[in-house]
Order: C-alpha cells, then sequence, then structure tokens
C-alpha cells in the first residue's frame, strides 16, 4: 500500500495508526456489534469515547481546573459569531489583531454584533509577520483582544503570547493547537476545527474559563450559548460522534509520541528541514514569512516566475506529493506540515525542492 506525501492544508494527514484502528473497530466498537457511528450518543460506551477525549485534551495542554473543555460543532467558523455574540457587551469594544484572512473572517462576524476595533495589523505587507506585542493597542474598555496563533494561509505563527493587555485574551489555534504547549492559563477562551492537528473535519475543540462564562450574555440562541454546552457536558444535542471518536485516537497517538512537546520537537525538525532550503537557494525559494514569524505548521514559498511556480506544482504532483498549491490569495507554495505529516514525507520534499532548484535555476 502507497500512503501519498500529503502536504493538505486541511482536512490533512492522520496518523497511519489511528486510521488503521478505526478500520479494525469499524464494524464491532468495543463488542457492541456495532460501529461508533451507530452507536446512541447516551449510551455507556459512546459516554466513555468522549469523556475520554475531554479527558485527554485536558491532560495534553495542561489545561487548568478552572476552564471547561467543549466539543462543538460548526467549525472554527461558527467561533467567529459566537465569541461576540457572548462576550461582547453593548458598553465594551472587542479587539482583533489581524494577522491573516482567518482573523479578517472573525473581525467580520464581529462587526456585525457589536463594536469592535483593530489592535494590530499586519496587512501592510500581505501579512508576513506578526505585529510586535508593543505595538498591539488595547484600551480599557476592551471587551477582549483576538488573536489567531497561526496563519494557515500566510504560514505565520506568534512565538510567544506576551501581550500587554487585562482584557480575555482569545485565540484561534485552529491550525497549531496541540503542535506545542502553550500556556493556557493566559488565554480565557482557546478554539480550533479539528481538522489539521486534531482528527477529522466536524468537531470544534473550545477550551474557556469560567470565570469567562460567567460574564456571557444570556439572551442569545440556546444552541450558539457556550454555557449550554458546558452545563451538558458537549451533549445538549447530538454530537458527531465520529469524529470525536478519531479525536480521542488522535489524541491518544499525541500522548504515544510525546505529548505537545514531543510534537513540537518533531515539528521544529520537520520545518527546518524545509526552512533550510529555502534559506540555503540563494533566492530560488523565497518564503513569504519574515524569519521571526515563521510557522512550524505552513511553510509558505515562491518561486521566482508563475511558470516556475506551476512547474514546481506540476513535478511535485507528479512525484507523488499532494497540496502543496499555495491558498489562492498567496499564491505560490505551501506546505502544511501538521502534527501527523512524518518526518520522512519532509525528508521527501526537501530532496525534491533540492533536485528541482538544480535541474531549473
Ligand atoms: N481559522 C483558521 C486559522 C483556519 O485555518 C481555518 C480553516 N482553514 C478556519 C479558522 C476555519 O475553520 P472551519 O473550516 O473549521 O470553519
Amino acid at each position: 500500500m502507497t500512503r501519498a506525501h500529503n502536504f493538505n492544508a486541511g482536512p490533512a494527514a492522520l496518523p497511519l495508526d489511528v486510521l488503521e484502528k478505526a478500520q479494525q473497530e469499524m464494524v464491532n466498537f468495543n463488542n457492541t456489534g456495532m460501529s461508533v457511528m451507530e452507536l446512541s450518543h447516551r449510551s455507556k460506551e459512546y459516554e466513555e469515547v468522549h469523556n475520554e477525549a475531554i479527558s485527554l485534551l485536558k491532560e495534553l495542554l495542561q489545561v487548568p481546573n478552572n476552564y471547561e473543555v467543549l466539543l462543538l460543532q460548526g467549525g472554527a467558523s461558527l467561533q467567529f459569531p459566537m465569541i461576540p455574540m457572548n462576550f461582547s457587551p453593548k458598553d465594551k469594544t472587542a479587539n482583533y489583531v489581524l494577522t491573516g484572512s482567518w482573523s479578517e473572517k472573525a473581525l467580520k462576524e464581529a462587526k456585525k454584533l457589536g463594536e469592535t476595533r483593530i489592535g494590530a495589523s499586519s496587512s501592510d505587507s500581505n501579512y508576513t509577520y506578526i505585529p510586535d506585542a508593543d505595538t498591539i493597542e488595547t484600551e480599557a474598555d476592551d471587551a477582549y483582544v483576538h488573536i489567531t496563533s497561526n496563519n494557515t494561509i500566510f504560514g505565520t505563527q506568534w512565538q510567544d503570547f506576551q501581550l500587554n493587555t487585562n482584557a480575555p485574551l482569545i485565540a484561534d489555534m485552529s491550525s497549531d493547537i496541540l503542535s506545542r504547549p502553550v500556556p493556557v492559563e493566559r488565554f480565557s477562551l482557546i478554539y480550533a476545527g479539528a481538522q489539521k492537528n486534531l482528527g477529522p473535519s466536524g468537531v470544534t475543540v473550545v477550551i474557556v474559563k469560567k470565570e469567562l462564562l460567567e460574564t456571557a450574555e444570556t439572551n442569545i440562541p440556546t444552541l450558539l450559548s457556550y454555557n449550554t454546552h458546558v452545563d451538558k457536558n458537549s451533549l445538549y444535542h447530538t454530537p458527531p460522534t465520529f469524529a470525536i471518536y478519531m479525536l480521542k485516537n488522535v489524541l491518544q497517538w499525541v500522548k504515544e509520541n510525546g505529548g505537545a512537546s514531543g510534537m513540537e520537537k518533531r515539528n521544529q525538525e520537520k520545518a527546518s528541514l524545509l526552512y533550510d532550503v529555502i534559506d540555503n537557494s540563494n533566492g530560488f525559494y523565497k518564503g513569504h514569512a519574515e524569519k521571526d514569524s515563521r510557522s512550524i505548521m505552513n511553510v509558505t514559498f515562491n518561486l521566482a516566475t508563475d511558470e516556475l511556480n506551476k512547474a514546481f506544482l506540476d513535478e511535485a504532483k507528479k512525484a507523488g506529493f499532494v497540496g502543496l498549491n499555495g491558498h489562492r490569495s498567496v499564491g505560490g507554495c505551501r506546505a502544511s506540515i501538521y502534527n501527523a505529516v512524518s518526518v520522512e514525507s519532509c525528508k521527501a520534499l526537501q530532496e525534491f525542492m533540492i533536485d528541482f532548484q538544480q535541474k531549473h535555476q
């Protein structure tokens, strides 16, 4: 069996062990005589899967006790309006730091629901960097400060979270959750769609501080209130049971492979393989992100001309590399190297890039 070198931006590569386990358990999960998908979400067997996923998230991300972990639907995109609906009261202003298209989309939804301000933005350079913490403008009436920890499209990533604010800090970690240890206690809310580092699409992880939940707006639709899901352990309505089962298995794989710090070590090794080629290419490959803002999840680069970009992508495809096209708003190439992408795939891409340069420069 050949598995592709999968550099998809999301949905993305999953660990082979996890897929094979799902295959083995597909038609008879845990001697129930049925698949996980066929179990009642109120059954003891499903509840164990559900609670194990939540407890592994708490363990691997070292979530303090004064936080709730929720498993929701609607993708990260539904978090964009849910956050201001719940946490941006009329007398306050929601503060967004713009570092890419996903922060812009988060802001767009917040604007429809209340007052907003932009604390900082790197749009002037087509999002090649993360603004310095001391340039981010915060105000006493900030409802919260919203950041995007990893910018999937532009390939930039926050390196630390030393923002100067007393307002609740909220982060979209969709494309780097569990890729490295993060100080969860620094945040009031973290959210992430699962389909990059955590599992298949269909489930969104939310980690939220109880103190913030106490301030939540109550006069909003039931399903859009975080407290509804807190009160029912994310079982208010039918959860995406199979996605959560896969999430649990991916989390077990992360645990077996060194947890968040094990992932960070591997991800840094993988990212270095590719950034080294870019840096040693004498400008043949040009990285989109400034060096000190580079992402260890999405490596974005361009070749000198559209023709060369196209030739690179065509040859890469023929050589068995999948998903290397840059996002349409940046162009060029992007290698997404989430947790489950192997060091071997990155080494193979490194060699391909070196060979391609030798042939075409
Ligand atoms: N935020 C970020 C940083 C993303 O990368 C994505 C998806 N690529 C989203 C939000 C949107 O996620 P979803 O498709 O789950 O709504």
